[in-house]
């Protein structure tokens, strides 16, 4: 349910208001928007529709949201969410990210040349798993605690936000003090002590879509992160599983502004997940950014036949370089910018 304020209402009256929804034993989010400002109420859809909310003074509509997300959806936060992600770097709204790094963090040495090769490039964040969902339990896991402290030393070195993935509710603390950004990938989108657990923290958390998920269930897993306190959930698209193995997975990119018209929250689009092919990412990239992202994640290594992870994926420093600027050109002809970091 989402109850509509009158354009001059005053504050008073929203603390009256915010105080009825929870006498009546119901929770509630406020959005501010430019032209309006929005509570939804969270409870039973049946208990909420025979509450007297219209009743209360300041307020002007009271709105039923049929979907099962509410907090995620547009009819929630009619403009485009915009999140901060560090060094000056936003997303949404006109700012867009420009994800880079290799899949693992390998060593101090590796990661600090790549990360000063996507930044000259014109990268904005920073990417680098510590703790890898491999499927094959005898393939490289990560550096764990070690990774993590090589990619804020690095991050911090080059002045760019950070983003590794979290696997586990147990490590959200121990990786929390390390990032900007939480990962939680695609193998996890529905680890829902994960989502929750993610949802306590007030660090931006990039969800992935996992490969059989809908649309849907996507924004289901973002609705429990922000059901939970954390509004800061970036949507990513990296391919959903077929039945055709020419390519990695599938990347679905109709969902960009299929989901652009039910959320406000931002879009990044993964083509190295989804297409699994260096031939394929420039392209995909391009055609992510007509297709309305809010961010291009891409996956980079300076000798992708050494990386540990993801290697044949890999785009090399320069075709990264020649990709930042087509799509730093690109972004222009929709109003959009890759801000550049210090
Ligand atoms: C990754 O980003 O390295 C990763 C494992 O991605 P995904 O969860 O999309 O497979
Ligand atoms: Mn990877």
């Amino acid at each position: 349910m989402i109850i509509v304020l009158k354009p001059n209402f005053s504050e008073e009256q929203l603390q009256h208001i915010c105080q009825k929804i929870e006498e009546m034993g119901f929770r509630y989010e406020l959005s501010r928007g430019v032209q309006r400002t929005l509570l939804g109420v969270i409870g039973e859809e049946d208990e909420l529709r025979n509450a007297p909310l219209k009743a209360i003074a300041g307020v002007e509509d009271v709105l039923s949201v049929l979907k099962p997300f509410k907090l995620a959806s547009r009819e929630f936060h009619e403009e485009d969410s915009v999140f901060e992600l560090g060094h000056g770097v936003k997303i949404g709204g006109g700012s867009m990210a420009l994800i880079a790094g290799p899949c693992a963090i390998e060593g101090p040495e590796i990661l600090l040349e790549i990360a000063k090769e996507v930044k000259a490039a014109g990268a904005n964040v920073l990417r680098g798993g510590a703790f890898k969902p491999r499927t094959s339990p005898y393939s490289f896991q990560g550096l764990g605690e070690e990774g993590l402290k090589i990619l804020r030393e690095v991050g911090d070195e080059t002045k760019m936000p950070v983003v590794t993935e979290v696997m586990d509710p147990r490590q959200v603390d121990l990786i929390d003090q390390y990032t900007d950004i939480l990962q939680v990938g695609a193998r996890n989108m529905q680890n829902f002590n994960l989502l929750m657990e993610v949802g306590k923290t007030d660090k931006p958390v990039l969800l992935k879509r996992g490969m059989s998920a809908t649309v849907q269930d996507l924004l289901m897993s973002a609705e429990y992160i922000i059901a939970h306190g954390n509004k800061q959930v970036i949507l990513c698209e990296r391919g959903i599983r077929s039945f055709d193995s020419s390519t990695r997975n599938l990347l679905d990119l109709a969902m960009v502004p299929n989901v652009k018209g039910l959320s406000h929250l931002p879009i990044v689009v993964d083509p190295s997940h989804a297409t699994g092919r260096p031939d394929l990412i420039p392209s995909m990239a391009l055609a992510a950014v007509a297709a309305g992202a809010d961010g291009i994640h891409i996956e980079v290594h300076s000798c992708p036949e050494k990386a540990m992870s993801d290697g044949p994926q890999a785009l090399l420093p320069n075709q990264f370089t020649e990709l930042a600027k087509q799509i730093q050109e690109l972004a222009q002809v929709f109003n959009k910018k890759v801000a550049t970091t210090p």
